[in-house]
């Protein structure tokens, strides 16, 4: 971290002077960062952060990872933008590795993951037409309480968080709410309307739940057995977070398609997909759906890097190996201010005794000890360091925790 600070103004006239000029559609904390590299950030006063949120997961391979913006670079000095009018030199190499990668036949390149989802919601709709023979504008989609699938006017349409939907009416029909990790409820509601269970093989947002052993593969014999397709949004549980190239395979399990973002841009780029059979996503013809920037050079190149970086399986063994660590040193905090928690990999949701504070005044003070995490809902924060994170610094973090929950 050697360039110099390119701002003559400090964190606290910064952060004033978002204020009047910037929606106020987010709480950031008070902390203003310049740089960073690996998992550590630097603010414009210079003080240092352990990077325990990663960005939500786009962050897996660490802040400027070398073989990430080797990778952009190189693309940067060549070709940047093409639009999918023209075929540029780059896709064809991202599609058959991240099909590879994933064991899939095909993807769908989009940018955001809310465009992954969305692309998945129309693939689904327009397989349940053409191939499984609904009616026109009947298909319906099983959806799980307390998702988090993305901010689009559809997808609030699902959602149960009343802060995410509220005021953004009316909403799309064709969406059935079950409750998460309940096998009864979804065959309740899984019908002949049917185009897709949609659901994250482990709630993010929610506060890092995981479904009981057996769940994800009790969706995959339902969906196949009442002919539907199985979504899994893998934006935040895929690409090594949890162990494994994705989440799903913690339990064996293929779905008919997955959906990745997030970590697929490398931290450089916002890129996503949609992966799935050939059978599914050989449902879209030309001009169905499309996107000016999905599959562009610049983030096939990056998306090809990240791809390569996951070939080894050296980042998914680490978040496994690691995540013994975390799941290990927050054992020794339940009872010293933890209530409980739930880890996979290097992903943790904790919940805080509520006496201590709430999440929001948790993440304040580590803030202060130097390391960064977010809080979800009420007294629960969010643990998901970079997947380059040592099990040094994971042990120092976990030590500033118990200090930081003690010492109040
Ligand atoms: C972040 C996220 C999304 C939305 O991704 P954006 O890039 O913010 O649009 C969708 N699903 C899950 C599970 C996510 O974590």
């Amino acid at each position: 971290m050697t360039a110099p600070a390119r701002t003559d103004r400090g964190s606290e006239e910064l952060i004033r002077a978002e204020e009047p000029v910037l929606a106020h559609n987010y709480h950031p904390l008070p902390v203003v960062v310049a740089r960073a590299e690996g998992a550590w950030v630097e603010d414009v006063e210079g003080r240092r952060y352990l990077d325990m949120l990663a960005g939500y997961s786009a962050l897996n391979f660490g802040h400027r990872h070398p073989a990430l913006i080797e990778a952009a670079h190189r693309q940067l000095d060549r070709l940047t933008l093409t639009s999918r009018a023209f075929h540029n030199d780059r896709l064809a190499g991202f599609a058959e590795r991240l099909a590879a990668l994933t064991g899939t036949d095909m993807v769908l390149p989009m940018n955001t993951g809310a465009e992954a989802v969305e692309s998945g919601i129309k693939v689904a709709r327009k397989w349940a037409y053409d191939v499984k023979g609904v009616p026109a504008d009947r298909a319906t989609i099983v959806v799980a309480a307390d998702n988090f699938h993305g901010r689009t006017t559809t997808i609030v349409s699902f959602s149960t968080d009343e802060t995410a939907r509220s005021g953004f009416g009316p909403f799309t029909p064709g969406f059935r709410i079950v409750p998460y990790n309940d096998l009864a409820a979804l065959e309740a509601a899984v019908d002949e309307t049917t185009a897709a269970v949609l659901i994250e093989p482990i709630q993010g947002e929610a506060g890092v739940l995981i479904p009981d052993d057996g769940y994800l593969a009790g969706v995959r014999e339902l969906t196949r057995r009442k002919g539907c397709l199985f979504v899994a949004d893998e934006i935040q549980s895929g690409l090594g977070r949890t162990g494994h190239t994705l989440a799903v395979q913690h339990e064996a399990v293929v779905p008919d398609v997955v959906l990745l973002g997030k970590a697929l841009g490398g931290g450089i780029v916002p890129v996503s997909a949609v992966v799935g059979s050939r059978e599914v996503l050989g449902v879209l013809h030309p001009g169905e759906h499309g996107s000016t920037f999905g599959g562009n050079p610049l983030a096939a190149a990056v998306g090809t890097a990240v791809v390569e970086l996951l070939e080894t399986g050296a980042f998914q063994r680490r978040a496994a190996e690691l995540g013994t660590v975390l799941r290990e040193g927050l054992a020794t905090l339940v009872g010293k201010g933890v209530v409980g928690f739930r880890a996979r990999g290097l992903w943790a949701g904790v919940d805080v005794d509520p006496a201590l504070g709430s999440g929001r005044e948790i993440s304040e003070r580590l803030m202060r000890e130097g390391i960064l995490v977010k809080d979800t809902h009420g007294s629960t924060i969010r643990l998901a360091p970079p997947l380059t994170v040592t099990a040094e610094e994971l042990a120092g973090a976990l030590g500033t925790l118990e200090k930081v929950l003690t010492s109040s």
